[in-house]
């Protein structure tokens, strides 16, 4: 039980960090880690609660069928969405969904975020796909999102949001800053003359060297 515990307060801090740096307002957006000890096991946030009051028995945490296994809150809206990840994508253990301004601004013209920035390509592995709508919460968003989302760590939500995901809930966050930053630099960039994608080969070069090569060893 002592990697749960430890699960639920790193959601919880994730939560008061989106909150504090702008990548959402409100109780809007969600976060949810999968359980180390219990890889079957996704713990994630409850529906509508204000980020800054969380305490730990308000993380709820499911199986992959969305059944509860503890926790006695309604949790997110965006489960199937985020059980949908942890299914397809054996590597990440940590999911992020925010509606930060600019992503948004992106998701709602339904315009991919392209592979015009050296972090960007690095952390996401190109560029940033946009989903075929589907409502809040439904199965169908989740299908959609997926395929968005394919050789990618982060996808837009069209007319809604942004989902960034990583090999941990630190770095499913710094998908979404990245992302996010990202999102509003290429609209400036579009001022002064337009933006200028990388190639793939240098996507791919970048890419790797971000995974094995970049950081301290
Ligand atoms: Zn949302």
């Amino acid at each position: 039980m002592r990697e749960r515990t430890a699960i639920k307060q790193a959601i919880i801090a994730a939560g008061k960090e989106i909150l504090a740096s702008g990548l959402v307002v409100g109780t809007w957006g969600n976060v949810s880690a999968r359980i180390p000890e219990e890889p079957d096991l996704v713990a994630i946030t409850p529906s509508g609660m204000d980020y800054n009051t969380l305490q730990e028995e308000d993380i709820v945490v499911l199986d992959f069928n969305g059944e509860v296994a503890e926790g006695f809150r309604k949790p997110s809206i965006e489960v199937p969405l985020h059980l949908a990840v942890y299914r397809d994508r054996p590597e990440v253990n940590g999911v992020v969904h925010v509606h930060s301004v600019y992503a948004t601004a992106w998701a709602a013209a339904r315009r991919p975020i392209p592979g015009a920035l050296e972090d960007l390509v690095q952390i996401v592995g190109g560029d940033v796909r946009v989903s075929e709508y589907a409502l809040p919460g439904t199965p169908e968003l989740a299908v959609h999102a997926m395929k968005a989302l394919r050789d990618r760590n982060a996808v837009l939500l069209a007319n809604h949001g942004l989902l960034g995901v990583g090999k941990d809930l630190r770095e499913a966050i710094k998908t979404c800053q990245v992302v996010e930053k990202a999102a509003k630099t290429l609209i400036a960039a579009q001022l002064v003359g337009g933006y200028v994608e990388l190639s793939p080969e240098e996507i791919t070069t970048m890419r790797e060297f971000f995974l094995h090569s970049y950081g301290q060893r």
